[in-house]
């Protein structure tokens, strides 16, 4: 195990933690080290390649990765030192930090440490929809990651529970890349994600968004063969009478992040 001391470590090599690593060392601080546990700076913004970022801070319609390599640049003009294919595994009250990449452990002792570890999606078992466990479910940031990243199609015929953003941007990138999406069930009375990725993603595609809606239902024993929708009433039950089979050999899931 290699011991280290550090002024301050910073977690995450996304566009949060590369911001603040910069900003850190901008603000006089001689000492930073940044931890990432991917390969590659950047976080979730590689596989985010539709524009849209950008606006408030360059006052520009950039792409995730665009946006990102503004930051990692900067990082790179600097002497911030940058652990890559390093994931941390234990962080203390102490602020003493186990680490491990290629070289084996490493433990840093920080004087202050900046969490920027990102998000999680919810998951299916997360928000307990019943049904069978067939193959084909995914949550929709693998979906863009098997896409954008790794060239691969999850399915052909899709259904998105949930109106977040991603799941907006998955209905869009889905279409363009030749799958059909029979629809977006959204349980609030309201969409989840931007107006205009409402407009963008689903209206100028003729995607379907059922508000008042959720799973009821998942069908299939080794792939997904379908599910069940619902009307949800005001105090939040199933209306009887309202469900409704779709055939789908996958579905998405866009029903919220956990930091
Ligand atoms: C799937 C997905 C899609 C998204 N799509 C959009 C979108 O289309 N439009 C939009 O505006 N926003 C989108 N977002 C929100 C977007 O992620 C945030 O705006 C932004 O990327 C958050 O930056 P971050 O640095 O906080 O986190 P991230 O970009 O997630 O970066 C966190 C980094 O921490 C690293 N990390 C995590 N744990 C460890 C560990 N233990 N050790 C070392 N490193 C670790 C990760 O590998 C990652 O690189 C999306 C989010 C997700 C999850």
């Amino acid at each position: 195990m290699l011991f280290k001391n550090r002024e301050l470590v910073v977690i995450g090599g996304g566009p949060a933690g590369l911001a603040a690593a910069v900003a850190a060392r901008q603000a006089g601080v001689r000492d930073v080290l940044l931890i990432e546990r991917e390969d590659y700076l950047g976080g979730i913004l590689n596989q985010c390649i539709h524009n849209g970022f950008g606006r408030e801070i360059f006052k520009e319609a950039l792409s995730g990765p665009e946006y990102a390599q503004i930051f990692i640049d900067q990082l790179k003009q600097s002497d911030i030192e940058c652990w890559t294919g390093t994931l941390v595994t234990e962080l203390t009250a102490e602020k003493k930090i186990t680490a491990c990449n290629q070289q084996g452990l490493h433990l840093v002792c920080a004087n202050a440490v900046i969490l920027s570890m990102g998000c999680r999606e919810r998951t299916r078992a997360a928000i307990g929809i019943p049904g069978t466990r067939p193959a084909g479910i995914y949550t929709a940031g693998v979906a863009q990651n098997f896409i954008n990243l790794k060239n691969r199609m999850p399915g052909k015929r899709f259904f998105i529970l949930g109106s977040g953003d991603i799941g907006l941007i998955m209905a869009r990138r889905l279409t363009l890349e030749g799958a059909e999406v029979l629809g977006v069930a959204e349980k609030l009375p309201y969409p989840g994600g931007l107006p205009r990725n409402i407009t963008q993603c689903l209206e100028d595609f003729n995607i379907p968004l059922y508000l008042n809606h959720t799973l009821t239902d998942i069908y299939g024993e080794h792939r997904i063969t379908g599910v069940s929708i619902a009307k949800v009433g005001p105090r939040g039950g199933i209306l009887a009478g309202s469900s409704r089979k779709l055939a789908c050999d996958t579905l998405l899931l866009s029903v919220g992040l956990i930091p």
